[in-house]
């Protein structure tokens, strides 16, 4: 195979084998762009290399070859004596993993060849200090030593001579800072730091081959679920300087604002200095606009490449770029992460410039960023107290208890604190505190340092740069403009929308997202912001694109009319087993303490009328649409008092001779019923099978409820479900006592109440047999929590508060199956069950209405399989929406 590609042999469409990094790269240059010559390395070059532990046969050469190529289009040899080739060699995977693998620049230097750089550049400075940057680069990449050796030694030549600033070093400051890092190369590999550039270029390779695997680089791919086998690619680029002088720099920019999506300039420019320095956040940049005023040429000159990106992209693009001397060089480019609401509003506005179809707009937002916005913010009416304000860098309002490490950030949450990460900045080792934390503040970097831009990339909330606080991690404490303090463990509030910071918590409302689909704002009227009309004309389109129905999971009139107002059609499921608790949990204890039936009948009597009257005001408020309403699946005992409180109640009463007759019954019932394995005992269509009269006083009350809602006008819907079949016969009897009973209160009332009778499909068995019991089911509602309970023998209680963070950390899967539906085993369970369903039953119905019916993954998976609906939460409706009319785009 091709290890080797030349810039302009590869192009944007290439992610998998030259990364984003390099793809993009060789774009520009076909595009025409001013981009620095190179090549880059395949990322099967690094499968290889990482299966292996060697080199593929021919790399060398292929890498000879290219190598050969650039210096004679740049008219000098690498590391050259008098006139050296620089190179930077960069790691670059198919998605982007910011600041995860590893960077080394001004490959190429050694002790003669620094003479020559500086020499050509007339910058002694210059040259030394790319060189000491080069040994320190590689000594920590390359060669595994500690960083901290080299940022001493440099903080000791500082002190020596009572300077702060890195740029006040000389020249014979950092020839003499040369020698030091040597001999810390040599004390700490007991080798010299290699002099051969074809030798540094290699082991640099490797070095980004193997930082594939470094540990934070593997924690994020699975945060991101990122495919751990895939591999970076490397791209050996000739080097360009931005630290030549103040007519140099490096900046970031963006073509629009990743944050709000607004159109304008957008970015941060630092002169005199290299590439790492803007993204590290170490020095403070200087906005983009006043790049202008710096260098007018090289700032237009981007502008026009900014605009020809745009264009070419059709998409928001993030740039890096250097200028050197004067001349504008472009590193890097490609379509930009972006927060959930710049997501809506640039599908929008492309789609308002002719730049992509309302098709198109569908594909730039997903389901997640949907939700994002639905979160709760700040309410600006509370009385608050401002500490400070950063960076809007990823919005959200957090609210937590300041910790200053990564390490308390993590302790703190699994004790179940909410906590704010407060740091200077971050870097890649804070990783786990991140995930961690609620919100992420630092006081040093903008919109493109590390902070920011994990933060965006998680969905959490950030506030960056607030460089009028003082973050003192060594002694945990935090010190704002006025000289208020925050110590570790007091509460802070952050919002990421706005980049303030509070002391204190402050009370959250809910998002003008949420309120549009509540109907409380009029999209078409000016209460209405340009977000709000995003969202609601992607929604209008995507619910005209898709295919399968959204419902809701509501068991209340109240949720059921919210579930109505965010786009539900109908309810999926309708659990009734809350209607049981409260006072009524009394009822069901005669009910289930009932010696005769006698008094079996009348348990049951009084608990009708009460059912009868909660489907009254559910089917009310959906009325027209359909109602999935679930017969009783949990075990009994739920119902009952807990088995120790009642013991111990027990125990008392005797203990004083009281009359305690009903408890010592009562506790006689829970023993009778107590199950080692109560999801797996009398539960679901058991119970209606041996509790006499229980399923069919729920029938009743249904019938009566839609009688009653039909005698009122109404055009009550419900569908009758029964949960937990195995086997058709249980079905059957069930059925046709159902449908007994329909009739019978049809007749007394004098209406056709001709409802479907379905089931539930939440046993491997029943998936298996679908077949057969689709000729006794009008509809099947895949009951997808208790089927990956039953699947893979998870206890759907226990295991995800367990071991389940074990198997996320060992990567066993990348998210819960309870989370998002494990599409190779549930996923194929319900295949075959849709298949053989619709093949015995031609137009049966078929749902979903486990949690998964929310999940966005997981609706891509039903759309593909071909159900007619998902059923999920009331506020996951928007989400199934637009995640159904995506998978249909
Ligand atoms: C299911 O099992 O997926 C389901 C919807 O029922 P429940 O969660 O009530 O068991
Ligand atoms: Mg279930």
């Amino acid at each position: 195979p091709k290890y080797v590609y030349e810039f302009s042999e590869g192009n944007k469409d290439l992610k998998d084998l030259l990364g984003g990094k390099g793809a993009n790269l060789a774009e520009m240059t076909n595009l025409g762009l001013p981009v620095p010559p190179g090549f880059t390395i395949t990322t099967d070059a690094c499968r290889h290399y990482l299966e292996h532990g060697a080199m593929p046969d021919g790399l060398d050469d292929a890498i000879a070859a290219s190598l050969a190529t650039l210096e004679s289009a740049m008219g000098k040899r690498l590391g050259q004596a008098d006139d050296p080739l620089l190179v930077s060699v960069r790691s670059g995977a198919k998605f982007s993993m910011p600041g995860m693998m590893e960077t080394v620049l001004n490959i190429g230097l050694n002790d003669e060849s620094v003479e020559g750089l500086a020499a050509q550049s007339g910058n002694e400075r210059f040259a030394w200090d790319s060189y000491r940057r080069l040994i320190q680069m590689f000594g920590k990449t390359v060669q595994d030593i500690d960083g901290e050796l080299f940022e001493t030694a440099i903080e000791q030549v500082k002190a020596q001579k009572n300077i702060t600033n890195d740029l006040d070093l000389d020249a014979a400051d950092l020839r003499k800072l040369v020698e030091v890092f040597k001999g810390i190369v040599a004390e700490q590999t007991g080798g010299e730091f290699p002099g051969d550039p074809r030798r540094q270029l290699d082991l640099a390779v490797k070095a980004v081959f193997t930082s594939w695997n470094a540990p934070r680089a593997v924690l994020y791919r699975r945060q991101e679920r990122i495919p751990a086998d895939l591999g970076t690619a490397v791209n050996i680029c000739s080097m360009v300087f931005g630290n030549l002088g103040m007519d140099s720099g490096t900046g970031v920019a963006f073509t629009r604002d990743p944050a709000s999506g607004q159109q304008g300039v957008y970015g941060d420019y630092l002169q005199n200095a290299q590439g790492e320095d803007v993204v590290a956040g170490v020095r403070n940049t200087v906005p983009l606009a006043d790049l202008e005023r710096l260098d007018a040429h090289s700032y237009n000159e981007l502008l026009a490449i900014m605009e020809t990106l745009e264009n070419h992209y059709r998409d928001l693009c993030d740039i890096e770029f250097t200028i050197e001397r004067g001349k504008l060089w472009m590193l890097q480019t490609r379509v930009g992460k972006r927060t959930a609401a710049a997501a809506f509003r640039i599908a929008d506005q492309l789609v308002d410039q002719g730049m992509i179809t309302l098709d198109e707009a569908v594909l730039r937002v997903t389901g997640d960023q949907l939700a994002q916005l639905m979160f709760p913010r700040f309410d600006e009416t509370a009385e608050r107290r401002r500490l400070g304000r950063g960076m809007n860098a990823s919005p959200g309002a957090a609210v937590g208890k300041a910790v200053f490490d990564s390490y308390t950030a993590v302790k703190w949450s699994r004790s179940g604190e909410n906590v704010i990460l407060c740091r200077r900045e971050t870097n890649p080792d804070d990783l786990e505190g991140m995930i961690a934390a609620r919100g992420i503040l630092t006081s040093r970097g903008g919109k493109t340092s590390h902070a920011a831009v994990v933060a965006r990339g998680m969905g959490k909330t950030c506030v960056c740069g607030a460089e009028e606080l003082d973050v003192d991690t060594k002694n945990r404490r935090l010190t704002g403009p006025s000289g208020e303090t925050i110590e570790e463990g007091d509460v802070i509030s952050i919002d990421g929308t706005t980049g303030e910071v509070f002391l204190g918590e402050v009370p959250v409302v809910s998002s003008p997202i949420v309120r549009y689909f509540d109907g409380e704002i009029d999209p078409a009227s000016d209460q209405a912001d340009d977000l709000v009309r995003a969202v609601h004309r992607i929604m209008h389109y995507v619910d005209a694109a898709r295919r399968l129905y959204v419902r809701a999971n509501a068991d209340s009139a109240e949720d059921a009319a919210r579930a109505r107002r965010m786009g539900a059609q109908g309810i999926g499921l309708c659990r009734t087993e809350h209607m049981f608790l409260g006072d009524r949990r009394q009822l069901v204890e005669r009910l289930i303490l009932a010696d005769t039936d006698k008094e079996q009948q009348e348990a049951l009597a009084s608990l009708l009328p009460l059912q009868r009257d909660d489907f009254i005001e559910i089917l009310e408020s959906m009325d027209g649409l359909p109602v999935t309403v679930r017969l009783l699946d949990p075990p009994l005992h739920e119902f009952l008092p807990d088995i120790t409180e009642l013991s111990v109640r027990v125990a008392v009463a005797e203990a004083r001779g009281e009359k305690h007759e009903n408890d010592l019954r009562l506790l006689q019932a829970v023993h009778r019923l107590h199950e080692q394995n109560p999801m797996l005992g009398l539960r679901g269509v058991r119970l209606g099978l041996v509790v006499p009269g229980l399923f069919t006083m729920q029938v009743r009350a249904i019938a009566q409820a839609a009688a009653e809602r039909t005698r009122q006008g109404g055009r009550p819907r419900p569908e009758i479900m029964i949960p937990l079949v195995g086997t058709v016969q249980e079905l059957e009897i069930i059925r046709d006592e159902s449908l007994r009973v329909l009739r019978e209160v049809g007749e007394e009332y004098g209406v056709e109440l001709d409802f479907p009778v379905g089931t539930m499909i939440e046993l491997p068995r029943a998936a298996l047999t679908a077949g057969q019991i689709a000729e006794n089911a009008a509809f099947f509602s895949f009951g997808t929590n208790d089927l990956t309970q039953t699947v893979w023998g998870f206890s759907r209680d226990d295991v995800e508060a367990s071991f389940f963070s074990a198997y996320l950390e060992k990567g066993v899967f990348g998210i819960s199956p309870f989370e998002s539906l494990d599409i190779d085993g549930v996923g194929r369970l319900i295949r075959i069950a849709v298949e053989e369903g619709r093949a015995a039953r031609p137009g049966i119905k078929l749902g979903i209405c486990g949690e998964h019916g929310g999940d966005p993954a997981s609706v891509h998976f039903f759309h593909q399989v071909g159900l007619d609906y998902v059923s999920c939460s009331p506020f996951r409706v928007p989400v199934a929406r637009l995640e159904a009319g995506r998978a249909a785009a």
